[in-house]
């Protein structure tokens, strides 16, 4: 978690330096609150949550006197915390809390976004972090689009110990993840983990699949948490995905990925805003140990220590 924090830091500072910087300046005039504004909105944290933090500096600027650099520094963190959300509810729910005895349901994560964005990857790390946790999971890939993807969820799942579900190429995607459910129960699985294709393009076709997804899923009983990965990289282009899949299914948390290849942390605020859900795991890396949870002060302190 240290080196994930660190890695963190490198590769955000930028936006907490660029802001502190600003603040320190002795006139706080017209043009360095336009450059403050301009340093968030580089930094993809969006225009209205951008007016609004910009709006309470001022305020605590203006009668805060004398600012000093530890004054500033404890500011800027309380207004951004206050805008990330302290006491949300980040926990990845993989216990669906039905059972009688012992015939327990698994909890079901349906893992969802475009392709591209890190589904996969994210999926089996996850499922890497459940098992270290002495949970059992099953992995159903039941993204049939891209023909790598269930050797790839394969591999992830032969890496960590857990089953993978898996069907014909091309197959019917809420087929395979009812299997999965199925095959989760069976072996009295703690967790299924369902992977599932991120196709844009029709929206129909993706409303019709996912739901379809969802509802199958759901003759085994209540989906648990759906997960939306986004890539952090896409900035603009992210939220326009992550508004078009909320359209089509009920997101419970996001998944914000490839945090450590961009400086435009900001996506967390403004991700939270569009869909009112919370970004509740970060992806810093490419390896398997590299899917942490979304800690909001250990993340504003990465921003601007
Ligand atoms: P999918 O099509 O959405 O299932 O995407 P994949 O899981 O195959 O990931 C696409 C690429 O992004 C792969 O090369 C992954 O290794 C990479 N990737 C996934 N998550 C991260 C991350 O957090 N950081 C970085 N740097 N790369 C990532």
């Amino acid at each position: 978690l240290v080196r994930l924090r660190a890695r963190l830091a490198r590769s955000q500072n930028t936006l907490g330096k660029g802001l502190l910087t600003l603040l320190s300046r002795e006139h706080l005039d017209e043009d360095t609150w336009e450059e403050i504004e301009d340093t968030l909105l580089t930094a993809d944290v969006g225009v209205a949550p951008t007016q609004e933090l910009v709006e309470r500096l001022r305020e605590r600027v203006k009668v805060l006197g004398t600012r000093t650099p530890e004054e500033l520094r404890r500011l800027l963190r309380e207004e951004l915390l206050a805008l990330i959300g302290t006491d949300t509810d980040r926990t990845v729910h993989t216990a669906n809390g039905i059972g009688n005895g012992g015939d327990e349901i698994p909890g079901v994560v349906l893992v969802v976004g475009v392709n591209g964005t890190g589904k996969t990857t994210t999926t089996g790390k996850l499922a890497r972090v459940l098992v270290a946790d002495g949970k059992s999971v099953v992995l159903g890939a039941a993204d049939t689009f891209r023909a790598a993807a269930a050797d790839q969820l394969q591999t992830w799942g032969e890496r960590v110990g857990a089953r993978t579900v898996r069907g014909p190429e091309g197959g019917d995607p809420a087929s395979i993840a009812f299997d999965a459910v199925k095959e989760g129960i069976a072996e009295s699985a703690d967790v299924v983990l369902i992977d599932t294709a991120g196709r844009l393009h029709t929206k129909t076709g993706l409303m019709d699949e996912l739901g379809k997804v969802k509802r199958v899923v759901e003759k085994h009983g209540p989906v648990g948490e759906v997960l939306l990965v986004l890539d952090a990289t896409t900035g603009q282009n992210g939220l326009v995905q992550a508004r078009v899949f909320a359209e089509v299914v009920d997101i419970t948390g996001v998944v914000l990925t490839k945090l450590d290849g961009t400086a435009k942390g900001g996506i967390i605020i403004a991700v939270q805003r569009e869909l009112g859900v919370p970004v509740k795991l970060v992806g810093l890396g490419e390896g398997p140990d590299d899917l942490a949870p979304f800690e909001p002060e250990a993340f504003v302190d990465a921003l601007i220590d």
